[in-house]
Formats: C-alpha cells, sequence, structure tokens
C-alpha cells in the first residue's frame, strides 16, 4: 500500500498484556490491558476513546506512539509498519507525532523554562535554529493563548491550565501530524478545561493534525471529537461517528455512559439504572461477554463462550448480541 493511500494510522489487531504478581506461592497472571483493538485514524481527524478508568485506553494511546510493546497486532503510521518496523520508521513516527498527559507539570522540566523547552524541540527536531529560535518560540506561545513575555516562566510559576497550554505549544513545536491527548484537561477547572478544548478545536481546523482524545468525561468527547471509540475492559466494544453514536448507542455499555452526561437529557434515567456495580479486575475477566455482569439486557448465551465478536451498520462497529435481524447489520471481517 502506498503511504499516500493510507490511513494516518492503522491499528489491527493490537494486544498489550503485562504479568501481574498474585503473591507468593502463585503463578503470575497475565493482565489483557488491550485486546486485539483495531481502529483507523484519517489525517485531520479527531477520535474520542472513552470508557471507565482500567479500561485500557492509556496503554493503547502509548501503544500506538511505540511508547508500550504489545504482544501481538500491528501498528502503521503513514502506511509504514511500526511495531516491529525498520528504525527510520519508528524515528518518522517520533517525529510526527506528540504526547499531552493529564498533569502538565509532571510533563515538563520544572529546571527549564517554556520557552527554553520549546526551544529544545524546536532544536532537536531541526524545526527552527539561529536568529529565528525565539521568533518561533514566541509564535508557538501565542498560537497556545500565551504570552512572549512568560517565554522566561517556570512551569511552577504557571497555572495549571497555563502549563497546559505551554505543554501544548511544546507538542506543537514539532509540527505533528498526530496527538495523542490523554486526560490532558480532566486536572483544570471547568472553566480552563473549556479553554484547552477551544483551542485544540482550533488548532485542528487550523494545521489539520489528528488527534486521538482520550477521556473518562464524555460531553468533553462530544464537544471536540468527529468520531468515537468506547473501550472496556480492554476491548473496543463501540466505535463511528460521534453524532450517531451519542444519538443512538447500539452497544448497552455505551447508552450507559451515555446516559451518564446529565446534559443531554435531565429527564432519562439515572445511569446506575443502566449500569450496575463496577468494572470486574482485568485480573479475572468474566467468560463470554466481559460486560455481561453488568448488563441490564445481558441474555443467558451473554455469560459463555467468547466474546461477542464485531458487527458493521455503516460506519458504526459494535460488539453485542442485541440487535440481531435489524436491517443493515453485517459481521465484521477482517481487514474489512
Ligand atoms: Fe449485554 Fe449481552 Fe450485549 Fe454483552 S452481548 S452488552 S451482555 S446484551
Amino acid at each position: 500500500m502506498s503511504a499516500s493511500s493510507a490511513p494516518l494510522l492503522e491499528v489491527e489487531d493490537l494486544s498489550v498484556a503485562f504479568p501481574v504478581s498474585q503473591g507468593l506461592g502463585f503463578r503470575r497472571r497475565l493482565v489483557h490491558a488491550v485486546n486485539e483493538v483495531s481502529l483507523r485514524i484519517e489525517a485531520g481527524q479527531t477520535w474520542g476513546l472513552v470508557g471507565e478508568s482500567g479500561s485500557g485506553k492509556s496503554t493503547l494511546g502509548r501503544a500506538i506512539l511505540n511508547l508500550e510493546k504489545p504482544r501481538s497486532g500491528r501498528v502503521r503510521f503513514d502506511g509504514r509498519l511500526i511495531t516491529g518496523g525498520q528504525a527510520a520508521d519508528v524515528a518518522m513516527l517520533r517525529r510526527q507525532t506528540a504526547m499531552i498527559f493529564q498533569d502538565p507539570y509532571s510533563s515538563l522540566n520544572p529546571r527549564q523554562s517554556i520557552g527554553d523547552g520549546i526551544a529544545e524541540v524546536l532544536r532537536v527536531h531541526g524545526k527552527a535554529g539561529g536568529t529565528g529560535l525565539t521568533a518561533r518560540v514566541n509564535e508557538l506561545l501565542v498560537l497556545v493563548g500565551l504570552s512572549p513575555e512568560q517565554a522566561t516562566s517556570r512551569p511552577h510559576a504557571l497555572s495549571g491550565g497555563q502549563c497546559q497550554r505551554a505543554a501544548i505549544a511544546r507538542a506543537l513545536a514539532m509540527e505533528p501530524r498526530l496527538i495523542v491527548a490523554d486526560e490532558c484537561v480532566a486536572a483544570l477547572d471547568v472553566s480552563i478545561q473549556a479553554q484547552i478544548i477551544n483551542l485544540l478545536m482550533d488548532l485542528r481546523e487550523r494545521m489539520g493534525l489528528a488527534l486521538l482524545f482520550i477521556a473518562h468525561d464524555l460531553s468533553v468527547v462530544r464537544r471536540l471529537c468527529d468520531q468515537v471509540a468506547v473501550m472496556y475492559l480492554g476491548r473496543i466494544v463501540e466505535s463511528g461517528p460521534a453524532r450517531d453514536i451519542f444519538d443512538h448507542p447500539l452497544h448497552p455499555y455505551t447508552a450507559a455512559l451515555v446516559a451518564a452526561i446529565p446534559e443531554i437529557d435531565p429527564d432519562m434515567p439515572l445511569p446506575g439504572e443502566l449500569l450496575r456495580g463496577e468494572p470486574p479486575s482485568p485480573v479475572s475477566v468474566p467468560e463470554g461477554c466481559t460486560f455481561h455482569p453488568r448488563c441490564i439486557q445481558a441474555r443467558p448465551s451473554c455469560r459463555q463462550g467468547p466474546p461477542p465478536a464485531l458487527r458493521r451498520r455503516g460506519d458504526r462497529a459494535f460488539a453485542c448480541v442485541l440487535h440481531e435481524g435489524d436491517d443493515g447489520i453485517h459481521p465484521v471481517t477482517k481487514g474489512a
């Protein structure tokens, strides 16, 4: 496949597992943090990756950027194989992608001014140097809503929102084609969250970058993203265009998450009526559909056998036995 016809990012059957110790005398077991996940992100698309804490979202984000070693599966970036690929292709991924973390203070060097941090990225990646360096640093600060005068500030002298803007400026210094933003507004006040989301929306329009926005807050994802993937216990259980998923969720887990967004419809049942209990431990995942202990629509057949296979309706995919016999629903075939 030529690089130009390939999606920007293609994830195929990706699995990541970690060994966990269960105490003296017990064998170490594997926790499957990401389980046979497939995802395609086109240039300029904004994907929201949602699910409760422990669903595997962050691990998937890190594995996509080659920061976590997968157990199996493939990641391609711009048509080039990254998992087990050539060093030059991994280096290309590093140059063209960036990650923004939840805690901006931990992602910035406390002993370095934010201007120096941005300048370092520009120099290392050959994006600017010499007399143009300061001008580019100032340009990036202004782009994210900071002032050039703040270039000399250390991270601890800035508010959480300003620090996250500095982290975004540092990420943008690489001129990435894909940013993975992991809960990047979760620790901020609501008003600052709104500013950062507006900034990301603006940058997406202006720079055409693709964004994988990892969040547990669906109201933020609804505002920012045009595509959504819902993760539960390491698997994507539903994916597709954000508007369709928020208006008509096909998977009961998605329906419960959507119902938990208070402003969608205050008359909707409380999420507790749609979602029972807490997610099971990833160390002992239930048989059958892993969501069955919490699913109010579970059938006897949901409790045994392999997890339900993905099925497709138009450009949506979901893993649930419901909607059998509905028009236009087909099994997902590998590679389709
Ligand atoms: Fe619920 Fe069964 Fe669908 Fe799983 S497969 S989400 S248990 S109805």
